[in-house]
């Protein structure tokens, strides 16, 4: 029995619980909202502080990457930390993330780092427009993101930029060209200590809002091997040991890296049914110095976000091909729920499913559903 204490305690800390089970391996979870630690599927309170939960865990992970650099330091010292406190950071901070995609000679947009009047001007200069401003600490999902889009409104962005910049002082803003890409892809792989690699199909994502609506597994041999090359590139680089996602926009075929995610990703939900060991099995190998599991694609696979509601009707559970996940979440507006992992045999019959369910769900809460799928 192995025990893994994962910061975080959301929907990612359940899915590496659930998968752990079968290996013999207990996760609890640390809650950085409330310091506690509690267990990962039924929140209860274990009663421990962290100290104590650092002494007890065979190794310590994360399930996101906004974490006060206090509990990183001390889960960094306990010499059980996996990946690693800069990936962490790369993944926290849009300054580090693009300076290592620099130093691993893996493309991304043009940019520039803003603390003041002066980096703006000189980054519209240098960048161009349009240009996208973003937040370099605490931006997620599209949020703490401004479009620029002609030089009339330089000085009402700069105001806003000018709040952003005063409300922290550790805060920056990166200002990235503008990137006419045709679609968002992203690859999810694993990396154990002893530098194996294994990577999962390349999923072609769509968002709806900033947010992740639906992700399906693509077989692009060519768009395949030029994403698993940075992926590499990446993960070496930083000595990675778990799952990391690269997350891209697709210029004609051309890979640009937009963000890392040092960890289990939502566009690798589909793995759970899709692939031959799932991304939490696998970042729980790799994390625990075991060898890591076959990423082979096993059939056809959709996953469908499920963002503010709590129920479906009994029609979705007897979709043929159709697995529902819940989080076990308070339902809010637009908060990740749950997601629906929707397999086929093949290509066509995975497009017949899926315009099945989007007959099943609600269309103004699953806006994407059914154009996405009449576009597979
Ligand atoms: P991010 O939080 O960086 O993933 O950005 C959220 C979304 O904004 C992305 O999924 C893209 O759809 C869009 N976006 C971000 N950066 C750019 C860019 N440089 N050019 C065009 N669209 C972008």
């Amino acid at each position: 029995m192995k025990h893994v204490l994962v910061l975080g305690a959301g929907q990612l800390a359940r899915m590496m619980a659930l998968a752990g089970a079968p290996l013999n391996i207990k996760i609890s979870a640390f809650d950085v909202n409330s310091g506690n630690i509690v267990h990962p599927l039924t929140q209860q309170v274990l009663g421990n502080g962290l100290t104590t939960a650092i002494e007890h865990a065979d190794v310590i992970t994360a399930e996101f990457e906004h974490i006060p650099l206090d509990v990183l330091d001390v889960c960094e010292k306990s010499g059980k930390f996996f990946p690693t406190t800069q990936a962490i950071k790369a993944g926290g901070d849009r300054r580090i993330e693009k300076s290592l995609l620099d130093s691993a000679q893996v493309k991304n947009a043009k940019y520039a780092v803003i603390n003041n009047r002066d980096d703006f001007d000189a980054a519209i200069e240098y960048v161009g427009l349009p240009m996208v401003l973003k937040t370099a600490l605490g931006g997620y999902d599209g949020k703490g993101q401004w479009r620029l889009k002609s030089a009339e409104h330089v000085d009402a962005v700069w105001c806003e930029l000018a709040q952003a910049l005063q409300d922290n002082p550790n805060q920056s803003i990166v200002a990235e060209e503008f990137v006419p890409f045709q679609r968002e892809v992203s690859l999810v792989g694993a990396r154990n200590a002893s530098g194996d690699i294994a990577i999962y199909p390349l999923a072609e994502n769509v968002h709806t809002d900033g947010v992740l609506t639906l992700s399906t597994a693509i077989d692009e041999p060519a768009l395949q091997q030029q994403a698993a090359t940075m992926f590499e590139a990446v993960a070496n680089s930083l000595q990675y040991v778990g799952v990391l996602a690269l997350e891209f926009f697709d210029v004609n075929g051309e890979l640009l890296v937009n963000e890392i995610a040092p960890r289990v990703h939502n566009s690798g939900h589909w793995t759970q049914q899709g692939a031959e060991t799932c991304q939490f099995e696998n970042h729980l190998r790799a994390v625990c110095g075991m060898p890591l599991g076959s990423t082979q694609a096993i059939r056809a696979t959709s996953m469908v976000n499920i963002l503010g509601e709590d129920q479906v009707s009994d029609s979705v559970y007897a979709l043929t091909g159709c697995h529902v996940h819940w989080y076990g979440k308070e339902k809010r507006r637009g908060r990740k729920m749950g997601h629906i992992n929707v397999c086929a045999h093949d290509k066509a019959a995975l497009k017949e499913s899926l315009l099945e369910l989007s007959e099943l769900l609600d269309a103004q809460a699953f806006p994407a559903l059914k154009p996405a799928a009449l576009a597979l």
